[in-house]
C-alpha cells in the first residue's frame, strides 16, 4: 500500500512508520516537526514538512494518490488543553477537518486515527471496553472524541472508512533500537522517569498516594508503542478488506501502579531515581485498564512487548544513549 502518515515524525508516528516499512509498504511522512523530529525519519520513506492547517499543501500532497492515511498529528498535553483550549480546537479539530476534506476530495477512503483512552473519563467499570460511557475529563480528550464523531459522519456521508484506535498509556521504544528521537519536554510518567535516570531531572513527583489502589498510587495500562504500531497496520488492512469502520481499545490489559513503574525502572536502569509524593494531579482517575478483547478478536492483534521489563528496558536503551 501507498500510505500517508500524518504526524509520522513523532513518538508513536515513527514507530507506526517503522512497522509499515518493515511490512513492505510505501510511506510518505507529513509532519510539521513541532514535536516530532528529523531523527525519527527513515531513509526508505519520503518526508514532507507541512502543517495540517495548510489546506493548499494538503490538497497538493494528497493529489499524489494514497491507499490510506494514518492520522497521528495532534497536540496531546492534557494540562495545556485545559489552559489553552483554543489551540486544541484549531490544531486537533480544525486540522483533522482539513485532512478529512482534502482526503475526501482526492479520493482517499481509508483512515486510521489516533484516539485515546482520554475519551472515557472516570471508569464506571473495569476493564474499559469500547462501549464504555464517553465522558472526557479534559479538553484534549474531548477533541479526540469529537473527531471520532466527525469520522462517523464522514463514514456515512463520504464513505470514508476509518479505524479509531484508543491508546491507553503508550510507552517503550523500538526493541531493535532503530528510533533515536526522544520526546521534547515530556509530561508523561515513563519519559520523566527516564529523564531522572539520565540525570536530566533531579527527581520524580508521584502525583498522589491516597488513591483507592493496592499501594495508593494510580494504576494505568501501559502498552508498548511497537504493539500499538502493529495495530495500525492490522487496522488499515482490516478496513480495506471489509470496507468497514470501527473503534478499538488498545492496552496490555494489565494495571501497573506508579510505584511499581518506579521500582521496575530502578531495577532495570540501576539508578536510584529519587521520587517524592506530591499532590494529586487534577482529573487523574485512580485506575484505568483496558480490555482489548475486540482488537484480539477482530484484528487478531496481540500485545507482544507490553510486559513491564520489556517496556522499561526498551525505554532505557533509547535514553541511555543520551547519557
Ligand atoms: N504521573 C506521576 N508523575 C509524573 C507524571 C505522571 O505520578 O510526573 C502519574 C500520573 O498521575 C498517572 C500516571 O503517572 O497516574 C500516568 O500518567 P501519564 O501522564 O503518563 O499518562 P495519563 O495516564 O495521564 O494519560
Amino acid at each position: 500500500m501507498k500510505l500517508l502518515v500524518v504526524g509520522g515524525a513523532g513518538y508513536i508516528g515513527s514507530h507506526v512508520v517503522r512497522c509499515f516499512l518493515d511490512n513492505g509498504h510505501n510511506v510518505t511522512v507529513f509532519d510539521n516537526l513541532s514535536t516530532g523530529c528529523r531523527e525519527n525519519l527513515f531513509k526508505e520513506g519520503e518526508f514532507i514538512q507541512g502543517d495540517i492547517l495548510d489546506i493548499p499543501l494538503l490538497q497538493e500532497v494528497m493529489a499524489g494518490g494514497f491507499d490510506g492515511l494514518v492520522h497521528l498529528a495532534a497536540l496531546k498535553s492534557v494540562e495545556e488543553s485545559m489552559s489553552f483550549p483554543e489551540k486544541y480546537s484549531v490544531n486537533n479539530i480544525t486540522g483533522t477537518l482539513n485532512l478529512l476534506n482534502a482526503a475526501s476530495e482526492s479520493g482517499i477512503r481509508h483512515i486510521v486515527f489516533s484516539s485515546s483512552a482520554a475519551i472515557f473519563g472516570n471508569p464506571q467499570y473495569l476493564p474499559i471496553d469500547e462501549d464504555h460511557l464517553k465522558n472526557p475529563p479534559n479538553y484534549y480528550g474531548f477533541t479526540k472524541l469529537e473527531i471520532e464523531h466527525i469520522l462517523q459522519w464522514y463514514d456515512r456521508l463520504k464513505k470514508i472508512r476509518f479505524a479509531a484506535l484508543r491508546y491507553f498509556n503508550a510507552v517503550g521504544y523500538d526493541p531493535e533500537g532503530r528510533i533515536a528521537g526522544l520526546e521534547k519536554n515530556p509530561a508523561n510518567l515513563v519519559p520523566i522517569i527516564m529523564e531522572v535516570a539520565t540525570g536530566k531531572r533531579k527527581k520524580l513527583q508521584i502525583f498522589g498516594d491516597d488513591y483507592d489502589t493496592r499501594d495508593g498510587t494510580c494504576i494505568r495500562d501501559y502498552v508498548h508503542v511497537s504493539d500499538l504500531a502493529t495495530a495500525h497496520l492490522l487496522a488499515m488492512e482490516y478496513i480495506h478488506k471489509f470496507n468497514t469502520s470501527d473503534c478499538f481499545n488498545l492496552g496490555s490489559e494489565k494495571g501497573t501502579s506508579v510505584l511499581e513503574m518506579v521500582e521496575s525502572a530502578r531495577e532495570i536502569t540501576g539508578k536510584p531515581i529519587p521520587a517524592e509524593i506530591a499532590p494529586r494531579r487534577p482529573g487523574d482517575p485512580g485506575n484505568l485498564v483496558a480490555t482489548s478483547a475486540k482488537a484480539y478478536k477482530t484484528l487478531k492483534w496481540k500485545a507482544q512487548y507490553s510486559d513491564l521489563p520489556t517496556l522499561m528496558e526498551s525505554s532505557w536503551n533509547a535514553y541511555k544513549k543520551h547519557l
